[in-house]
């Protein structure tokens, strides 16, 4: 069941690279596993998945202890400082750097145990209220702030589009993303490459407009 799920999604991401004229290896799929068991997870990674996403750090420390470092750690949910610590020592990736509070505590951890914790600034692209991230125009001033951490090194920048039946309506906000991206390579000289944008239902659209990393859950584990 989950190896279909996840062929058929492995099938639909390629055909989309395809059509965009996009070479597959540039788009990283992270399954989603806030909604799956440790014994789904297992399923998934036998599978072939190599990158698992999760949106709480709780759930994430117990589900590492079971599965290990067999698989590359992703944070795609909002972090709170307190939760800093466990992030750092479990997660390659956390999408959802959007404070400067959040990154001075990531680098602090960091620093403690000598890792360079890869980051993502979340972008809110949309503006809708209910959704954390930085808005656009703030996202130079948490760049230049995250420059003098030694402990972050910033990858590139997240964003969640609001939640559509018809994936044409979210376009504009992953594009604004890969704008932004665009802009700040002009403007600082810095090519920050990454973009996580994408779910279940947008994924296509965001390929289409440039997404390295998409974040598939209900696809693979319904
Ligand atoms: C749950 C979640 C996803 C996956 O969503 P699906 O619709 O299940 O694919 C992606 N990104 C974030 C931030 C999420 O919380």
């Amino acid at each position: 069941m989950i190896s279909d799920n996840l062929k058929s999604v492995t099938k639909r991401i390629a055909k989309c690279c395809e059509r965009s004229g996009r070479p597959e290896e540039a788009v990283k799929l992270v399954s989603v596993t806030k909604e799956a068991d440790i014994e789904e997870m297992r399923a998934a990674i036998l599978a072939g998945v190599t990158d698992i996403g999760e949106n709480r750090v709780q759930d994430a420390v117990f589900k590492h202890k079971a599965i290990g470092d067999s698989v590359i750690w992703h944070l795609i949910g909002h972090l709170q400082t307190n939760k800093a610590k466990d992030a750092v020592r479990i997660f390659s990736l956390i999408h959802s750097v959007d404070s400067i509070r959040i990154a001075e505590a990531i680098d602090k951890e960091a620093r403690k145990i000598g890792k360079v914790q890869e980051v993502l600034v979340q972008v809110n692209t949309s503006g809708e209220s209910t959704k954390f991230g930085v808005h656009p125009e703030d996202v130079d001033n948490i760049l230049r702030e995250c420059a003098l951490y030694g402990n972050i090194d910033i990858k590139g920048f997240m964003t969640i589009a609001p939640e559509t039946s018809n994936p044409e309506t979210v376009r504009p906000y992953f594009r604004a993303l890969n704008e932004l991206r665009g802009r700040i390579r002009t403007s600082r000289g810095v090519d920050y490459g990454a973009l996580s944008m994408g779910m279940t239902g947008d994924f296509e659209v965001a390929i289409e407009e440039g997404a390295t990393i998409i974040r598939i859950g209900r696809a693979i584990f319904v």
